[in-house]
This record gives structure tokens, sequence and C-alpha cells, in this order.
């Protein structure tokens, strides 16, 4: 069964940060999200005065990072004094579990920044673990050449492709994400299997794309939720169109979200902040 169009969610004019412009689609003012999924940022500006600021020390709690960069260099550092270069193409999944305390900055004055974050929540049971993260970089990520000219970059799960199937770095996450980066040429097709448990988004950043049985044109910039289905069904334009694809086991938990906290209960967040308050937010 082809999944159709449920929900767009369109992506919203916003900073964040020391004054970052992004659109945020999920996680946006409404506080509308797909369970897991908590947050889509996207931020894509030629003009440095939208994201030289960047995100400077900041905490986060119960839930991981995902950062994919399109193009550009940002540095991020940690509090327990690790480093890493997030570069065009790259990925850093970050696990936040316990706490962790970070920054993210631009190390480019000129030129484009363009990617996305996305917040992924942690079972119950995950949330107070240990912090960690992994950079993965551009070239650790597979991308698969399709017959008809265009290319998938898989960044978590699997990619079937004529009956092999590709898995992308990031594995052993409870929820099982899918994350994939599809760029397809002008007028080309695209299918793909997504368990029907799973939640199911797309999010197209270039071009036109058709999705579903029967085909809709969707809109760009906007995260499109997936409804019930296990196949995903798309056509590009006469434009192409480069989109990301997510999907994930829902936790079907309790959220309650502070900013930066994100837990099952109001005593959590409570606890987190007075932890934050109090230097008792990470284990160093
Ligand atoms: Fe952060």
């Amino acid at each position: 069964m082809i999944r159709n169009i449920q929900t767009v969610i369109p992506g919203i004019a916003t900073s964040d940060g020391a004054g970052v412009k992004l659109r945020r689609s999920l996680g946006g003012q409404q506080q509308v999200r797909l369970d897991p999924f908590l947050m889509l940022d996207e931020f894509s500006s030629n003009d440095p005065n939208n994201y030289v600021a960047g995100f400077p020390a900041h905490p986060h709690r119960g839930f991981e990072t995902v950062t994919y960069m399109l193009e550009g260099h940002m540095l991020h550092e940690d509090h327990l004094g690790s480093q890493g270069h997030l570069k065009t193409g790259g990925v850093q999944w970050m696990t936040a579990g316990r706490g962790i305390i970070h920054s993210e900055m631009p190390q480019q004055d000129s030129g484009a920044m363009r990617g996305f974050q996305l917040w992924i929540n942690l079972p119950a049971n995950e949330k107070m673990k240990a912090a960690g993260y992994l950079d993965i970089q551009a070239e650790n990520i597979p991308k698969i050449s399709l017959p008809n000219g265009g290319a998938v970059k898989v960044i978590a799960g699997a990619f079937e492709n004529e009956g092999e199937s590709i898995t992308g770095p990031i594995q052993g996450i409870t929820t099982a994400p899918l994350f994939l980066d599809v760029h397809l040429p002008p007028n080309a097709e695209f299918a793909h299997r997504i368990p029907q448990e799973l939640n199911a988004f797309i999010y197209i950043y270039e071009g036109e794309l058709e999705v579903g049985g029967p085909m809709r044109a969707v809109p760009k910039q906007a995260a499109i939720v997936l409804g019930d289905g296990d196949r995903l069904k798309t056509k590009a334009g006469s434009l192409g169109a480069q989109f990301i694809v997510l999907a994930a086991k829902p936790l079907h938990e309790p959220i309650v979200q502070h900013g930066p906290f994100v837990m099952n209960t109001r005593a959590e967040i409570e606890q987190a902040i007075d932890d934050y308050q109090n230097n008792r937010f990470v284990i160093s």
C-alpha cells in the first residue's frame, strides 16, 4: 500500500542560537511533532549575517540531535573537551542522554551554510544514559547511484536496492531510524519500502516532487507527513528534486518539553533545570 500525504507542516522562518536564521517545521510554535521526531530545522543561507553567530554553549537532555551538513563547516565542542568538525556532506549524531553542554560554531565567514538539524526522542529508559556522539564524514556515508540518474545517500537504517540492503553508518538505535537523502533528475521516479509500523515524513529542499498514489505535488521547505502504508512512491518534476526521507518507530510516551530538555514528566523537567542550575547536569 502506497503512503499518501497525511499532513503538511510548513517550515516557518525563525532564528535560534545567537541569531541563526532557519526554517522550523516539526517542533514549531504549535508544538507539532511526529513521534519520535521532535523538531526539524533547515538552515540555508549564502549571507554570513544569517549564520555567523552560531550556537554558543547550551544544554540538552533526554533526546538525540542529528546535524546533516549539505554545505559549510561548523565546529562542535562539548563540556568534556570533545571536538568534532561538521563539514559538507557529513553528519553528527549526538545522544544528549543525561546531559550535554555544547556549542556549534561556523568556521567560515562567507559562502553557503546549508543543512538540517533533527531532534529524535529517546525512550524513557534511555533518557538518562551517558552522552555521546558520532561524527561521520561524507566519505563514510554510502552513496548509491540509481539507474535513472539519481542518487541516494544512506545516513541511517537500510536502503534496499535490487535485492541488496545497504546500511548507513548509524545503527543500533531503539527507534530504528531510516534517514535517506535522495537526489532525482527531472521527471525521475523513486520508490522505497517504509514498514507500516514506522512514522515517516519527507522534506523537499530543492526542485519539485509528487508523492503518493495517485501522485500529488507537495510544497518545498515543509515536513510532509506520510499516512498509513508500507511504500513511499515519488516522482520528480521538470526541475528534478532533492529531499530527505525520515522514518522511525514511535515511542508512544508522554512528552514534557522545556526548551532543550525533553522528558516524560514535569518533575523530570524540574530536575533537569535544577541539575543544570547547580552544575549537576553532566557526568564528567
Ligand atoms: Fe545543540
